[in-house]
């Protein structure tokens, strides 16, 4: 097989969408699983469209999730330049060859013009009108001017644009990856412009010598590049270039299936639809991310990677190399992926339950109060041990406020269901049972605990929850026993005479 290049094309036009890092991870996992190249292209060839930062975003985002391109601007190869608006003086020469061979035209027609043109194709029954094979026999362009009129409004500097010259019904075929086989009518499309007046090309041309002046033999790419994809058929057989493979991606829904994941819905539902946050440059609205929400790269990276592909059986945790391992694009599928925010937190959550408690501590850090971290290590991963499994994200280790001081409320639900006539009198003899112990362990605590129960006749039910309510102010947690031992006799035995006289 001939060597796989793959490249990922955004535009910096804000920050990167989730769907955007799709492409990009199955890109990548494509390149490495066929021992292939992965570049990033940057493709700012509209200049209204660009947005400062947006570049800077979409690279620490790829970091951050940790596919790195092998080929950027950041990390030339032989293809370079790799953003679009220093590759400018290469794509007019495309241009024009195309007008040279008769696939391109000149066209002069102003804003007005196009309105016009427009208005009158929807007075006759048209409902959409476009720029094409019928309509542009009554345009001003090259190809209805005599050619030295052409050429004089050339020289005069009058603004222009060069559009394809699509042919009247032709077939276009294709065979997109997932797709299974294309087939358009050249009737059916328009003269789009390839060149702007601006000295620029369109995205449709500078994204078709790019592929093949960056030697690209796959292009896989988001759903809504699929109508786009005939006319870069087209253009790729007017150069008389092979064609590279073309994927086309699912769109990612919205829960409900009901159209596109928007940022809308993101805020709708209270999850990012960004990597990372986004500060807008000009509102100054912060957009929030995964990364700022708690979320480790990996179980991001792991969630994104489901929405659209799977391995084919039950399995569902894989890290990037795993994925690299298994990424078959045969296995994306052709419907639309939905999002789940429910399913995004359970991946992260089996990824923290895996993650070790001292990188866990370091991941705290920013969260931690400084009466917290003035408890030391020790007791920190011993909280973090014991919360992991109730946790999603590494912040909400920290939602037991009791591990680091008394609760001032006490659980109504659990109050009301087990503080009973004689509540009192039994947790007053286990205190001092508690006050006697010489050696405050789990262990211990646990064995005097059931030999105390077993002396009263009373069941676990009736003093563990309300040993728990006086200690921690909460109705369900981790061990009791392990929390007593953590916090201490002094401090535990303290916490139960302050219930005591507040529950009484
Ligand atoms: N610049 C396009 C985008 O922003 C690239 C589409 C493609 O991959 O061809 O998505």
């Amino acid at each position: 097989m001939e060597q796989v290049r793959v490249r990922f094309a955004p535009s910096p036009t804000g920050p990167l969408h989730m769907g955007g890092v799709r492409t990009a991870l199955y890109n990548y996992l494509f390149a490495k699983n066929n021992g292939g190249t992965f570049i990033l292209r940057i493709e700012d060839t509209d200049q209204a469209r660009f947005v400062p930062g947006a570049e800077d975003y979409i690279k620490q985002a790829l970091r951050w999730c940790g596919f790195e391109p092998d080929e950027g601007p950041d990390k030339p190869g032989d293809c370079g330049p790799y953003r679009q608006s220093e590759r400018k003086e290469m794509y007019r020469a495309y241009a024009d060859q195309l007008i040279e061979s008769g696939h391109a035209y000149i066209a002069f027609d102003t804003p007005e013009d196009l309105e016009q043109m427009r208005n009158n194709l929807k007075a006759s029954g048209v409902a959409s009108p476009q720029y094409n094979v019928i309509s542009r026999e009554s345009m001003k362009n090259s190809l209805t001017l005599p050619a030295d009129e052409v050429q004089a409004r050339v020289d005069a500097g009058d603004p222009y644009v060069i559009r394809i010259k699509m042919p009247r019904n032709e077939e276009i075929r294709f065979e997109d990856m997932i797709r299974g086989w294309v087939v358009v009518n050249t009737s059916n499309l328009d003269d789009k412009v390839i060149f702007k007046s601006d000295g620029m090309p369109t995205y449709h041309l500078a994204n078709i010598v790019d592929d093949h002046l960056m030697r690209i033999t796959h292009v896989i790419r988001g759903e809504e590049w699929l109508p786009s994809a005939p006319l870069h058929v087209k253009l790729y057989e007017c150069f008389g270039w092979e064609m590279p493979k073309l994927a086309h991606l699912p769109l990612i829904l919205r829960p409900d299936g009901k159209g596109k994941l928007s940022k809308r819905d993101g805020d709708r539902l209270g999850f990012p639809v960004f990597p990372l946050e986004w500060k807008d440059p000009i509102s100054g609205e912060i957009s929030s991310g995964y990364r700022e929400k708690g979320f480790f790269p990996e179980a991001f990276v792991n969630m994104l990677a489901f929405l659209g592909w799977n391995p084919g059986d039950e399995r569902e945790l894989f890290r990037l190399e795993e994925l690299v391992q298994e990424f078959k694009i045969e296995r994306v599928g052709k419907s639309g992926a939905k999002f789940d925010g429910d399913k995004a937190r359970w991946f992260n959550q089996q990824y923290l339950r895996e993650r070790d408690a001292t990188l866990l501590l370091t991941d705290l850090e920013p969260y931690l109060r400084d009466d917290q971290r003035a408890q030391g290590d020790d007791f920190l991963v011993e909280v973090i041990d014991m919360m992991k499994e109730r946790s999603s994200f590494v912040q909400d280790i920290l939602q037991g406020e009791y591990f680091f001081s008394a609760p001032t409320e006490y659980d109504e639900k659990t109050s009301q269901k087990k503080w009973k006539e004689g509540s009192a009198d039994l947790m007053q003899g286990w205190v001092e049972e508690l006050r006697k112990m010489d050696d405050f362990s789990e262990e211990n605590i646990d064995a005097a605990f059931h030999t105390y129960i077993e002396s009263k006749e009373v069941g676990l039910g009736q003093l563990l929850p309300i040993f728990r309510l006086l200690v921690t102010g909460q109705g369900m947690g981790p061990s009791m026993f392990r929390i007593a031992a953590l916090l201490g006799q002094d401090e535990c035995v303290s916490r139960i005479e302050l219930g005591l006289s507040k529950l009484s």
